[in-house]
């Protein structure tokens, strides 16, 4: 059997539902498609994550209409993929913030990271033709950055955990609410995508920084919203097994010189019956062995994905 490339026969419409976690906390979720928040301050609104074109982008702001007329002052870029950057023209924000590593992976290779996603996730960008160029953050941070939210609403903290599923991924956290957002650095019930990722980082140290927030309440990168700690807990398990799986069967194929191929196989056989159902799970996993492979090699800095070496790397591992 021919598998599709990547997500490309993954053409049904997802139901997108706004989740109220709180007083003016909000989560888009949609059956595994990417995530996306907002936030109301006294007069403002922040919203995190842009999604892939100014049209989805757009269908969530009208979600949010029926709750908040307040505008759109900040727009929080979790990390560079396309999918969560290119929609943000439909915010109309006046500050677009990301990790300072962000902003060097969106100028390095923001254009071939369009081109690729785009191929891998047609569906995910209805209305591309309305994109108006890359999305560029106007401030950068390195560690944290707190946004006061005005009158009683406290504070939204933006930070850094370490290297992880992208080089410059940063949560947003609400103390008060005890609300985490965590971009792609955890997963609920969806495979993850470690493509660009530093394996070794996201699973012995980011994931920890990510867990000691104690939050209460965890959306993700795809999948439900986790409400409560066990769940909570479990979602951030979860990303961490994954992870660990990969970093031994892919090592082990590694340490005793076998191919690109032997350790694909030995990682898809070990984390399917777990994962194989989840969304992404297929699309991921040649990208995934891929770039852990060349970390094993020496790799520090991800290698550019292209289109053209997405469908190389597919036919090598996934025909
Ligand atoms: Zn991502």
């Amino acid at each position: 059997m021919v598998k599709p490339f990547a997500s490309s026969a993954d053409l049904r419409e997802k139901t997108e539902t706004l989740e109220v976690l709180g007083d003016g906390v909000y989560a888009l979720t949609a059956e595994g498609d990417p995530n996306a928040g907002a936030v109301e301050g006294e007069d403002f609104l922040v919203c995190f994550e842009a999604r892939a074109t100014p049209l989805l982008a757009g269908r969530w702001l009208e979600q949010l209409r029926v709750h908040t007329s307040k505008p759109v002052r900040y727009v929080v870029l979790s990390h560079y993929h396309a999918v969560r950057t290119l929609g943000a023209a439909a915010f109309g924000a006046d500050v677009i913030i990301a990790h300072e590593q962000t902003r060097r992976l969106i100028a390095e290779r923001g254009v071939q990271d369009w081109e690729s996603e785009a191929g891998r996730m047609p569906r995910l960008f209805a209305g591309a033709e309305a994109i108006p160029g890359l999305t560029w953050p106007t401030v950068t941070f390195t560690d944290r950055f707190t946004i006061h939210l005005g009158g009683d609403r406290g504070e939204l903290v933006l930070a850094y955990c370490g290297r992880g599923h992208t080089a410059g991924d940063i949560v947003a956290w609400l103390p008060g609410e005890r609300v985490l957002f965590a971009g792609d650095l955890v997963e609920t019930e969806a495979a993850l995508y470690t493509g660009d990722a530093f394996h070794d980082d996201w699973a012995a140290t980011t994931l920890g920084a990510v867990a000691e927030f104690g939050a209460e309440t965890l959306v993700g990168g795809r999948g439900a919203v986790a409400r409560g700690r066990d769940a909570v807990a479990a979602a951030i398990e979860q990303t961490r097994e994954f992870l660990t799986v990969m970093r031994a069967e892919v090592g082990a194929v590694h340490a005793r010189g076998g191919t690109l191929r032997e350790a694909f196989e030995a990682a898809h056989a070990a984390l399917e019956p777990r994962y194989g159902l989840w969304p992404i799970f297929e699309h991921c996993m040649p990208f995934n062995v891929q770039r852990l492979w060349d970390e094993l090699d020496g790799v520090d800095w991800p290698r550019i994905w292209t289109a053209q070496r997405d469908r190389d790397v597919w036919q090598a591992l996934q025909s």
